[in-house]
C-alpha cells in the first residue's frame, strides 16, 4: 500500500466530534485514525476519531470509485485525512448515542497518512485488558476516549488552580529539582554528580524549605504546582512521582490557610462538573455523571483527637454518618474480669434502616463481618498483631446483640441500655462493643477506635448509601507533633521537622515530646487525605529543640540544615502552607480509583515505567564518569 503524503494546502474543518446538524450541506476535510468499520459491499462506513470525538464517514463505490477502492485497505488505528461533503443521516440510521450521530461525511477524497499494527486492544471505552498491556502501549491507551477525557480535566483543574492563585496574589515560582534531601518520611531519589564524583543531589520529597525560603525572602504568597519524588516502599496507589499543589504564605494563620483552600476545592469541582457536561455532549456515559454536590457550609474541622476518637482515623470518611463512642466508664473490674478485657472499650451501631437490601443482616451475615474485621485489625495493626503473639488468642474482642433481641452486650442490661440510648439505636439495629484483651498497657489508645474504623467502613460498604457526587471534605487539625519510632527507638515527625509546635505546649518539647501538639492540618476527602500542612516554627531556637527532640545532635542538624538554621537567623516571618495531591484530587473528579487514571505516563507499584523500560541499567562507561562502580551481583 503506497501512503499519502499531507497536501500543503489541507487543513482541518474541525474536530471529528465537533459536526453537528447545522453543518450540513458544507464542504468538510476531517483528520484523526479510523475505528470501527462497517463493510456493505458498495457503502463503506468508518468511525473516525479524534480528541473531539467520533465521526462517521461513508465511502460510495457509485459516486467514487477510487477513494472507495482504497478504502477498503484501511484498518484500525490507520490515519487519514479526508475530504467530503457533510451530509444529514437518514432518519432510520441516526445514532442517538453519539453527538454527531445525526450527520456523516460523504467522502470524495481520501489520503493515507500513516498504516499501523493491529493494536493489542481495543482503541475505545470500557475495555476489558490488563492495566500493564496498556501501560505498556500507553500511547494507544491514552487515545481512547476515557483517557483523554481524563487529561483534559487535569488540564483544566490545573489551569482553574493557576487563574485562582493569581487572582489572589499568589506567584507561582519554580524551586530546584536536583537539591539537598528535605525530609518528609521517605527515602531519597539520588542523582550522582559527575562534577564532583562521591557527591549526589537529592531529588526533591517537596520543596518544603524551599518554599520557607521564598518566606524568608519576601515573597509573601508562593504557590507552585510542583513534582515530587520519594522512594517509598510499594503501596498501591503511590507513585514515586507525583504532582503537588505546593503553597505558602507569610503571617499566616492555619484559618487563612482554609478560607484559600475551600473556594479552591467548590472551584475546581465546578471545574469537573462543566468539563463532564462538556463529555456528555462528545460521547455516551452510562451512566451519565451527576454534578458534584458540596455543602455551601464551611468545611467541618475536627481535631485529631476528635477523629481518632469518633471515628478511628485521622481521615474519616464522613458521608457515612456513624460515629465510635467511647464507653471507658462501663468497664466494670468484673466486667474486665470476666471477659479479660479492659479499657478502653468503645461502641458503635449498624442501623438496619440503611440497608438497601430488604433483609436485615443475619447472624451468619454479622458473624462473618466481625470475622473479617478482626482479621484485617490483627494483619494491618502492628500492636494488635505484636498482642496476638503475645497472648497466642486474637486480642481483638468484638461482641454484638440486635436492639430488641434476647441477647445483651456482654450479658450485660446497663451496658446494653446505656449504648443504645447514646447512639440512639431503634429495633432491629445492631450494637457492637469492642475491646482490646490482656493486661498489657496499650501504647496507642485508639487501637479499639482503630478497629472499629474497619468495622465502620466495612458497614458503610454495605449499605451502599455512599451519592458518588457527594464529596465530604473536612480539616483534622492539632496533630500531635511526634511519633514514637519503636524500631528506632526515637520520635519522629508526624508531619516534619519544619511543623510549629502549639505555643501551648512548647514547655513539654524537651520532656515529654508525646504531649506536644502541632500547628498541623491535614485535607481529607471522602475519606482520603488530599493534603496536609502547617504553621511552620519561624525562629531558629525553637527549631533546634525540636531537632534535638527528634534525637538530633547539634552537629547533625547543621550538618543536614545549616543552610536553613542560618537563613532562619535573618529576620524570618511567621508563615504557614499547605500542599494538595493534585493526582488524587484529578482522580477522584475523574471518578477513577486509580491516580494512574489521571497520569499521562505513570509507573507501575513496583516503580516500572512499562513503556519506555526504565529504570534501566546504564554503560560502563557512564559509570565510570561519575566515577561510580557496580558491585558484582552474588
Ligand atoms: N511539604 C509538605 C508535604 O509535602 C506539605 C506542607 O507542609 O506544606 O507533605
Amino acid at each position: 500500500m503506497t501512503l499519502d503524503h499531507l497536501p500543503s494546502h489541507l487543513r482541518r474543518t474541525r474536530g471529528c466530534g465537533e459536526f453537528r446538524p447545522e453543518h450540513a450541506g458544507t464542504p468538510a476535510v476531517v483528520m484523526g485514525w479510523i475505528g470501527r468499520r462497517r463493510d456493505l459491499g458498495s457503502l463503506i462506513f468508518f468511525d473516525l476519531r479524534d480528541r473531539a470525538g467520533i465521526l462517521q464517514v461513508v465511502f460510495n463505490r457509485e459516486t467514487v470509485p477510487e477513494p472507495h477502492a482504497r478504502a477498503e485497505e484501511l484498518r484500525s488505528e490507520y490515519v487519514v485525512a479526508i475530504e467530503g461533503e457533510l451530509v444529514r443521516r437518514d432518519a432510520e440510521t441516526v445514532n442517538k448515542g453519539i453527538p454527531t450521530g445525526e450527520v456523516e461525511l460523504r467522502a470524495n477524497q481520501l489520503y493515507i497518512l500513516n498504516d499501523a499494527r493491529t493494536p493489542p486492544f481495543p482503541v475505545e471505552d470500557n475495555i476489558n485488558t490488563a492495566e500493564e498491556t496498556r501501560l505498556e502501549r500507553r500511547y494507544l491507551d491514552l487515545r481512547r476516549p476515557e483517557m483523554q477525557s481524563n487529561l483534559i480535566l487535569r488540564h483544566q483543574v490545573a489551569l482553574e488552580i493557576r487563574r485562582y492563585m493569581n487572582e489572589r496574589g499568589f506567584l507561582e515560582i519554580e524551586t530546584p529539582f536536583l537539591t539537598r534531601s528535605t525530609p518528609e518520611g521517605a527515602r531519597d531519589y539520588l542523582v550522582p554528580s559527575r562534577v564532583q564524583p562521591g557527591s549526589f543531589y537529592a531529588l526533591p520529597q517537596s520543596p518544603q524549605l524551599f518554599k520557607q525560603i521564598l518566606m524568608i525572602s519576601g515573597f509573601d504568597k508562593y504557590f507552585q504546582i510542583v513534582r515530587c519524588f520519594r522512594d517509598e516502599d510499594l503501596r498501591a496507589d503511590r507513585q514515586p512521582e507525583f504532582t503537588q499543589l505546593d503553597v505558602e504564605m507569610s503571617f499566616a494563620q492555619p484559618e487563612m490557610v482554609f478560607e484559600l483552600i475551600e473556594p479552591l476545592m467548590r472551584s475546581v469541582c465546578d471545574v469537573a462538573n462543566r468539563h463532564w457536561e462538556m463529555e456528555g455532549t462528545k460521547r455516551e456515559i452510562n451512566p451519565p455523571v451527576q454534578p458534584i454536590r458540596i455543602s455551601e457550609e464551611r468545611f467541618p474541622r475536627l481535631t485529631y483527637e476528635e477523629a481518632m476518637s469518633q471515628y478511628g482515623s485521622d481521615k474519616p470518611d464522613l458521608r457515612y454518618p456513624e460515629k465510635i463512642v467511647s464507653l471507658d466508664s462501663m468497664v466494670s473490674d468484673a466486667l474486665a474480669e470476666e471477659f479479660g478485657i479492659r479499657a478502653p472499650m468503645v461502641g458503635f451501631k449498624f442501623s438496619q434502616q440503611h440497608l438497601r437490601i430488604k433483609e436485615p443482616l443475619s447472624r451468619t451475615a454479622i458473624d462473618r463481618l466481625v470475622t473479617t474485621v478482626s482479621e484485617t485489625a490483627h494483619n494491618s495493626l502492628p500492636e494488635l498483631k505484636a498482642l496476638q503473639a503475645e497472648l497466642g488468642k486474637p486480642a481483638l474482642f468484638i461482641d454484638y446483640c440486635l436492639v430488641g433481641g434476647k441477647k445483651v452486650l456482654l450479658r450485660n442490661e446497663e451496658l446494653t441500655r446505656t449504648l443504645q440510648e447514646q447512639l440512639g439505636a431503634k429495633e432491629k439495629d445492631v450494637l457492637f462493643v469492642g475491646a482490646i484483651r490482656g493486661q498489657t498497657p496499650l501504647r496507642d489508645r485508639y487501637l479499639p477506635n482503630k478497629c472499629f474504623a474497619i468495622l465502620r467502613s466495612q458497614l458503610a460498604d454495605l449499605t451502599k448509601e455512599y451519592d458518588p457526587q457527594r464529596k465530604a471534605f473536612l480539616w483534622v487539625t492539632d496533630f500531635p507533633m511526634f511519633d514514637y519510632d519503636e524500631q528506632e527507638k526515637r520520635y519522629v515527625a508526624m508531619h516534619h521537622p519544619f511543623t510549629s509546635p502549639q505555643d501551648a505546649s512548647l514547655d513539654h518539647l524537651d520532656t515529654d515530646p508525646s504531649a506536644v501538639k502541632a500547628k498541623a492540618y491535614d485535607l481529607v476527602l471522602n475519606g482520603s487525605e488530599i493534603g496536609g500542612g502547617s504553621i511552620r516554627i519561624h525562629r531558629p531556637d525553637i527549631q533546634r529543640r525540636v531537632f534535638r527532640a527528634l534525637g538530633m545532635t547539634e552537629e547533625q542538624a547543621r550538618q543536614r540544615f545549616g543552610f536553613f538554621l542560618e537563613a532562619l537567623e535573618y529576620g524570618t516571618p511567621p508563615h504557614g502552607g499547605v500542599a494538595l495531591g493534585l493526582d488524587r484530587i484529578v482522580a477522584i473528579l475523574a471518578m477513577e480509583s486509580s491516580i494512574r487514571e489521571v497520569i499521562a505516563f505513570p509507573k507501575t507499584a513496583r516503580a516500572v515505567d512499562l513503556m519506555c523500560e526504565a529504570p534501566s541499567p546504564v554503560s560502563r562507561a557512564q559509570l565510570r564518569e561519575l566515577g561510580l562502580e557496580l558491585k558484582e551481583s552474588e
